[in-house]
């Protein structure tokens, strides 16, 4: 048959891990297609996005810097990306361009397979019951907010750095959803609360800086709380050193980099993805 292409637009996208994920994902269902790596300097991004109408291509991800941007060169994008305002994943259906962000779902399905919420009927994961703490207010934050909104949290605190900057995305994610959101700067303010979920969305730990939480804060939190920094790579970092000393349950991001994974494939082959390949091949 023919051969079929998908690949990863970004600068820089060299150290990807995505074809690693999905090329022994393709091979495993004899889908005859390849992972490319797409490094697209930004006047290049316009000409890129449209090539991907070309016969053959089955889509693309979208990764840095450009999840926000390539939102206008789409014909459709989905309502949780167009939400959100950031498309990871691209979808070239009948030379029309379909955006989708699966980072924020597949956080959601890391987070339920490490134990937490429950699985729907309509296949989503209800965190009810649950309130979270959200370190950070950037791009990854945002997609973590609304996943956590969406997800039926009884309440949510965005911590940041900025104070400015999570007061936005805490008025933003109060646009669509009724949990009460608080925005803080300062953790000496937060009141923690029965099962809680500490998410990491900062960069902080991505070079072995301090933790974005000090322990003295994380040691008031309770003994069932469960501790997320999407940070992936180092797969360990000062936050869930803490949480491990403390006995709390705790993962890095992988598991939510498998997530969006599998379900960015789901989309573009129309198959189930094989999870277990993937989480193999990540872990290899
Ligand atoms: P942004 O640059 O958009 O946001 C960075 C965030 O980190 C801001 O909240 C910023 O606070 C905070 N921050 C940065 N430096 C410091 C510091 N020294 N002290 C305190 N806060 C700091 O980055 P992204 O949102 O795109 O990415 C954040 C992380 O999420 C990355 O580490 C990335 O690896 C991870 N990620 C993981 C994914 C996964 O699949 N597991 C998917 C996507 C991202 P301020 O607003 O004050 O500047």
């Amino acid at each position: 048959g023919p051969q079929l292409r998908v690949g990863l637009i970004g600068d820089p996208v060299a150290h990807s891990f995505s074809p690693r994920l999905q090329q022994p994902a393709l091979d495993a269902l004899g889908i005859p297609a390849t992972y490319e790596l797409w490094r697209t300097p930004a006047e290049q991004l316009l000409v890129r996005i449209r090539a991907l109408c070309q016969q053959g291509c089955l889509g693309a991800n979208v990764t840095i810097p450009y999840k926000e941007s390539v939102l206008p060169l789409l014909d459709v994008v989905d309502p949780l990306a167009a939400q959100i305002g950031a498309v990871n994943t691209i979808v070239n259906r009948d030379d029309y361009l379909h955006g989708y962000n699966t980072d924020a779902p597949g956080l959601l399905r890391a987070l339920h397979e490490h134990g937490l919420g429950s699985l729907q009927a309509d296949g989503m994961i209800s965190l009810k019951g649950y309130t979270a703490v959200l370190l950070g207010a950037g791009g990854a934050a945002r997609g973590a907010a609304f996943a956590l909104a969406s997800s039926g949290i009884e309440c949510l605190v965005i911590l940041n750095r900025s104070l400015e900057r999570a007061q936005l995305l805490a008025a933003l994610i109060q646009k669509s959803y009724e949990c009460p959101v608080f925005s803080l700067s300062d953790s000496n303010f937060l009141i923690p609360h029965s099962s809680s979920i500490i998410i990491n969305a900062t960069s902080v730990g991505l070079h072995e800086e301090a933790s974005p939480l000090p322990a003295d804060v994380l040691a008031r939190f309770n003994a069932d709380t469960f501790v997320y920094d999407m940070i992936y790579n180092p797969i360990q970092t000062n936050l869930l050193l803490q949480a491990r000393t403390m006995e709390l349950r705790a993962a890095n991001g992988l598991s939510m980099l498998l997530h969006q994974g599998a379900l960015a494939f789901e989309l573009w082959t129309n198959q189930p993805a094989p999870l277990e390949i993937m989480r193999a091949a990540l872990m290899r």
